[in-house]
């Protein structure tokens, strides 16, 4: 189905999601305080496909909604008012773009409407042991002969890696020149032989997160994103996408809808320290709102993400710290036992736990500093990523 959703009226718009997500998100998927297996959330996700609203972001062509910045932010508000679930979408949110600006028009024509449909689950291998925060010192080799690449090595912290069908990874084809230059972007079927999942179990208890283990595993060349020994490129536009999503107001926005029912609920509205801490805490997803916005007109306008997409996802991520620490403050002792302060709300332990992770993926915040403090206001050397 394809239509100008831009062209109906804001409030049109919202009526539209509200009475689709009433017939097509069940009760039982709304509000879940973690991601569920695929097989849970897929129906969900084949009803956004069938409805021509699984990518927010993509272009009308592709099969996306091709929203504007303010658009794709009305449409987060009312699928989280809704508590609807987090998908295993990292197809649709971070490859699909990359897929679009670095894919041949085979690769387009054979990705793109399975990542939509929920034919495939991508997950992401970059990170390696020893190759986090400095990611172009990875390892995992990629060795090309003929027409296959044959790849050998290890990825850490794969997010669903042990749910996904495919993993998009960097591996190293060349040890010439900077450790930037020789690393090559590969799509990979999970079902290669030769390929290893074992899950990891992280602070909250979750089994989020994966070991992956390539032994021997060799796809065609035609599995290669962009040219052979650039994939850095293809990497780092694939980062800023990624870092768009990860500096999204949503999770402060939520963490403060939180907080404010935390405060009403501990009787501490009329205290003038929790006034004063809920004005700042408004302000900060006011704030980040802003410059959510601003970053994302640039993309749908100039199609970049500039550098400076550091200083979006440091304030995000941040703020959600913020907010979630003084609702477990607020909380006292209901925040951190099984007691939860507000009937329908996470325990803000949970929350707590859950504000950690955004300031560590899609690139340290302490990395993002470095990226800001060298790349945009020019002081000491080249950040390494
Ligand atoms: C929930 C979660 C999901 C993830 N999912 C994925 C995924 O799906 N795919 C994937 O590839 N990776 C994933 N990651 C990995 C993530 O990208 C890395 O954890 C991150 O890049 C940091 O790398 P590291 O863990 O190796 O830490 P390190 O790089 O070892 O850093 C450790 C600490 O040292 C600091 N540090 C390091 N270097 C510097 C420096 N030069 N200057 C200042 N401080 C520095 C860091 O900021 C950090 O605080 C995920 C991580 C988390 C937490």
């Amino acid at each position: 189905m394809s239509r100008d959703w831009n062209a109906m009226a804001e409030a049109g718009f919202r009526a539209h999601l509200r009475a689709f997500i009433a017939q097509n998100c069940p009760e039982a998927l709304r509000h879940l305080r973690l991601r569920q297996p695929p097989g849970v959330t897929m129906p969900w996700y084949k009803a956004l496909h069938a409805a021509g609203m699984i990518a927010p972001g993509w272009p009308a062509e592709l099969g996306g909604m091709a929203l504007t910045p303010e658009r794709h932010l009305v449409f987060i508000e009312e699928m989280e008012a809704a508590g609807t679930p987090w998908l295993h979408d990292s197809g649709v949110r971070n490859l699909g773009p990359a897929i679009i600006a670095f894919g041949t028009e085979a690769q387009k024509a054979d990705y793109l409407p399975k990542i939509a449909a929920g034919e495939q689950i991508w997950c992401q291998g970059y990170s390696e042991p020893g190759a986090g925060s400095d990611l172009a010192s990875l390892r995992c080799a990629g060795r090309i002969e003929g027409g296959t690449i044959t790849i050998t090595g290890q990825k850490i912290w794969t997010t669903s890696a042990h749910h996904a069908t495919h993993c998009f990874c960097l591996v190293r084809t060349s040890s010439e020149g900077p450790k930037q230059n020789g690393i090559t972007f590969v799509l990979v079927d999970m079902a290669t032989p030769g390929i290893t999942v074992r899950p990891i179990r992280n602070l909250g208890g979750e089994d989020d997160f994966c070991e992956v283990f390539f032994d021997g595993v060799s796809v065609g060349t035609e599995c290669i994103l962009g040219a052979v020994d650039d994939g850095w490129k293809v990497a780092r536009s694939l980062l800023g996408f990624e870092r768009i999503w990860a500096g999204s107001p949503r999770r402060a926005r939520k963490a403060l809808g939180e907080l404010e029912a935390v405060v009403e609920a501990a009787g501490l509205g009329d205290d003038g320290l929790w006034q004063d801490r809920l004005v700042q805490a408004e302000f900060d997803v006011l704030d980040g709102q802003d410059l959510y916005r601003s970053f994302a007109d640039l993309v749908s306008t100039e199609g970049r993400v500039g550098t400076e997409v550091s200083a979006l996802k440091i304030t995000a991520t941040e703020a959600f710290q913020r907010i979630s620490e003084w609702t477990l403050e607020a909380a006292g002792q209901g925040g951190v036992e099984e007691v939860v302060p507000v009937p329908g709300q996470p325990a803000p332990a949970f929350t707590w736990f859950e504000s950690r992770a955004p300031a560590i993926f899609s690139g340290a915040n302490e990395i993002h500093r470095n990226i800001l403090a060298r790349r945009v206001l020019g002081l000491g050397k080249e950040a390494a990523r």
